[in-house]
């Protein structure tokens, strides 16, 4: 059949002539561009996950546990330990990556005739998931330092009445952690929105925060339309693996078990996710280093008089440069991938090892002639 004799597909009007997003995935020697942990799990890791997949396996002709009770209380001990709060597993939901968890929240609280709420610059995932479930999506502005100014947060909730508001904390491309009283002052707002509101935290990012920043984990107690999301593809490095999780009232986490497909985390994920969290005092002592690894790059680049945003992530937002893109290639060129993201004249780039932050700074010393 030729191309012109080719029945039409009805593709929703939205999505017509649309590309798949996403990072470049380039075979680059230094990979600085998608926040990954740069540390691979350990042989003994790497023998546990590989022991608790094969018993998986010996049950596969059956479905999954499709509640995986036993995964959301490894997770909620594993909080518990990371944040000092205390959840029960019904408080705890899973999912295909957080990106699914967010998918799950919008398709149980947005859709048609509903908005949700954020503030720019931020995930570029987010309008994705507005779009995919027909639900309106606002974007209210961050002040110039990235930060959220509590009043004019409150005032978008009460402008756009929206049913969810997605909060990033800390925020990606940014690095900007949001200060609890912030939070608080979304929350309040969003509890006078008739019909309701959900605020959800996304701390994707959250276990590289700064000594003194709080989790929203903590404001959990008394705030039932709160959901705060992790993941363990960043800090936890198995980003491979899928695995997002979300804490939230056991009201709230119903509403998920509703629209979630059936079965949807597969045993042989459930089986991954609980031997790596057995593991997790192993995969957190890397976080530490990290974090020292980030706060000396922030340091190294406003040395070299680069503006940089102050970051509570595994990555720096910096620049400002005239040529962002010649910048971006520039680099490339010397075997580093960082990300072009964020508002114009800025990069980010993520915290590797310390060898390969060292290729990064020496290319950027000859790219940007610093
Ligand atoms: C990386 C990232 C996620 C995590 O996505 P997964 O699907 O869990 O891998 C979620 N939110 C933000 C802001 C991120 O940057």
């Amino acid at each position: 059949m030729t191309a012109d004799l080719a029945p039409a597909l009805p593709v929703r009007p939205e999505l017509a002539g649309l590309e798949p997003y996403g990072a470049p995935q380039l075979d680059v020697p230094v990979l600085l561009n998608v926040n990954e942990n740069p540390y691979p799990p350990s042989e003994q890791v790497v023998a546990d996950i590989a022991s608790a997949v094969a018993e998986a396996a010996h049950g596969l002709n059956r479905y999954p546990d499709r509640e995986f009770l036993a995964l959301r209380a490894d997770l909620a001990a594993y909080l518990r330990v990371e944040s000092g709060v205390d959840l029960a597993p019904e408080q705890v939901w899973a999912a295909n990556g957080s990106n699914e968890i967010m998918l799950h929240l919008l398709q149980a609280f947005g859709g048609p005739g509903r908005t949700v709420l954020s503030f720019a610059p931020t995930y570029s995932m987010y309008p994705e998931y507005a779009r995919d479930t027909s639900t309106g999506w606002v974007a209210g502005r961050r002040e110039d330092d990235f930060s959220l100014d509590p009043d004019a947060a409150r005032a978008a909730v009460a402008e756009h009445r929206p049913s969810v508001v997605l909060l990033a904390s800390p925020n990606n491309p940014t690095g900007t952690a949001l200060p609890a009283a912030t939070v608080e002052a979304v929350l309040d707002a969003a509890a006078q929105v008739p019909g309701g509101c959900v605020v959800v935290v996304d701390e994707a990012y959250g276990e590289f925060r700064r000594r003194g920043t709080p989790s929203a984990l903590e404001l959990l107690a008394g705030h039932p339309h709160l959901a705060v999301t992790r993941t363990m593809s960043k800090a936890f490095g198995l980003a491979g693996a899928r695995v997002g999780y979300l804490a939230a009232s056991a009201r709230l986490v119903d509403a998920l078990r509703v629209v979630r497909l059936p079965y949807h985390l597969s045993a042989v994920t459930q089986a991954v996710a609980r031997a790596a969290l057995a593991h997790s005092d192993e995969l957190m002592a890397q976080v530490g280093s990290l974090r020292e690894e980030r706060d000396a790059l922030v340091v190294w680049l406003r040395e070299r008089g680069l503006t940089v945003a102050e970051s509570d992530a595994n990555f720096v937002l910096f620049g400002l440069f005239d040529d962002r893109r010649a910048v971006w290639q520039g680099l490339l060129d010397r075997g580093v991938l960082i990300r072009e993201v964020g508002p114009e004249g800025w990069l980010r780039v993520s915290v590797g090892t310390p060898q390969e932050t060292a290729a990064f700074r020496d290319a950027l010393v000859e790219v940007a002639g610093l």
